[in-house]
């Protein structure tokens, strides 16, 4: 007798999705038999006609776990947009209160998010040029699930490798002799500083021009959009210059690198030049692969993010490497400012925090990407389950429906749609970019290590969230 029995569904793996039936025990899957044979449960439930996947797996997300500031989500609201979003295991970028730097605030993130997380969570480090051997040593024993890297920009100042080659070189070192991974978010500082300047100057030049036109009453020419002079703050170059960079020390060093947030082709280029040479994997954020620069400048303030979205051919080449496997994984990079805070942008582009929530809509992201017949449902199962899991050492007890593996489910109906709004939002970033977007296919349950979290859209349970390390 299983605690629980889920029948007659299609389970969705990385390659297809087949008729099996899954019996649970204590949290893990204990069987997955052909349809048909009789296992029994305490708890049954028919998923005739519905389909089966693992629990989403989230490989960056801004949730602070300590401070529970008014400006970004604490566990609870984050890990309720995951929950009910069917990502059932995060891992918590660094760079927000407490800034998982030392092994006293990665015990504190640890011990706030196992009493309020709803779903399990991994924890990554933060290292930079102040950072000590012993540090690593020691977040390496706690179980950190990557040691994370900014070349350019992220974190705090004091942590930003920018020009430091010796920095960079160590930092990799210590975390190879340690056998971790390093996260690499890329760019280039000096790259970024002057690029910013210049346009903060034209915006300027811009102003004079308009006051001078009031005098002369010349034709009045159209203002620089701001959304677009700030996307001109990061091209390509400077994203594929850290990677460039960061690959080169990683293939000296032999240090296993993650690349954060890939969103040009140049990236996907210098990621195949590199593959034979440092052992790598790569990102790309949904948003990425949903929107392009014309949807940033009809966002407003809302479409700033970093790095900034692109034209639609990158946006093109970045879900062709998805698809064909050449990037790994993809992530929500939920950050999730406040409305109150993005609004700011409309006066002052350069005052808005950069990023969008995306949690809750990580799924949906890629089910529209099914519905436009550019992935199928087990590229989905493999980019947002099973490559993050396998990349940074969950696997497969994360990412995966196997016998053995936690009962990380999540159900889903394609017979129904989805509207998505602004008011389901769980995150304390009221809002999302994906508003008004009907999606084919509805989440109708979600269970973590066999336990329901979250149905009909509504959280069931309360915070039973784990830590899990590699
Ligand atoms: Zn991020």
């Amino acid at each position: 007798m299983f605690d629980l029995v889920i029948r007659g569904g299609s389970v969705v793996g990385p390659e297809r999705a087949e008729r099996a039936d899954l019996g649970v025990t204590d949290g893990v899957i204990a069987a997955v038999s052909a349809p048909g044979e009789a296992l029994e449960g305490q708890i049954d439930i028919d998923a005739t006609d519905r389909l089966v996947l693992p629990g989403l797996v989230d490989a960056h997300a801004h949730i602070p776990g300590y401070i529970l500031s008014h400006r970004f989500d604490d566990f609870r609201t984050a890990t309720s947009a995951a929950a009910l979003g069917g990502v059932t295991t995060v891992m918590l970028m660094p760079t927000d209160d407490p800034r998982t730097a030392t092994a006293d605030y990665f015990d504190r993130k640890r011990h706030s998010g196992e009493g309020q997380s709803l779903v399990d969570f991994a924890i990554q480090a933060l290292i930079g040029p102040k950072t000590e051997q012993a540090v690593v040593e020691e977040m390496a024993a706690r179980g950190a699930v990557s040691f994370e890297l900014f070349l350019a920009y992220g974190g705090t100042p004091e942590f930003i490798i920018g020009n430091d080659d010796y920095e960079l070189q160590r930092l990799m070192q210590l975390v190879h002799d340690v056998g971790g991974i390093v996260g690499v978010t890329p760019h280039s500082a000096t790259l970024i500083a002057k690029l910013t300047a210049l346009q903060k100057e034209s915006q300027e030049d811009y102003r004079r021009l308009e006051s001078s036109r009031r005098v002369d009453r010349s034709e009045r020419v159209e203002p620089p959009n701001p959304v677009e002079l700030f996307a001109l703050t990061r091209p390509t170059l400077s994203e594929a210059l850290g990677i460039a960079r960061a690959c080169t020390v990683a293939s000296e060093t032999g240090t296993r690198i993650h690349l954060r947030a890939l969103s040009s082709r140049r990236s996907i280029e210098m990621v195949r030049r590199f593959r034979d040479a440092v052992a790598l994997s790569s990102e790309v954020m949904s948003h990425h692969l949903l929107f392009t620069d014309c949807d940033a400048v009809r966002f407003g303030p809302y479409g700033i993010i970093v790095p900034p979205l692109r034209t639609a051919a990158e946006r093109d080449a970045l879900r062709k490497a998805v698809k064909a496997a050449e990037i790994d994984m993809a992530v929500s990079d939920h950050s999730p400012a406040l409305r109150e805070d993005k609004e700011l942008g409309w006066a002052d582009i350069w005052q808005t925090p950069p990023g969008m929530p995306g949690l809750q809509t990580l799924f949906h992201s890629m089910l529209t990407l099914v519905d436009d017949g550019v992935l199928t449902l087990s590229d989905v199962v493999r980019v947002c389950a099973e490559r993050p899991a396998a990349c940074f050492g969950l696997y497969p007890r994360k990412g995966a429906l196997l016998k053995g593996s936690d009962a990380d489910i999540v159900i889903l109906d394609t017979r129904q749609s989805m509207l998505i709004d602004d008011q389901c939002q769980q995150s304390k970033a009221n809002y999302t970019t994906l508003k008004g977007r009907l999606v084919k296919g509805r989440i109708d349950s979600v269970y973590l290590r066999g336990e329901l979290v979250a149905q009909d859209g509504q959280i069931v349970s309360r915070p039973t969230g784990r830590f899990v390390r590699p």
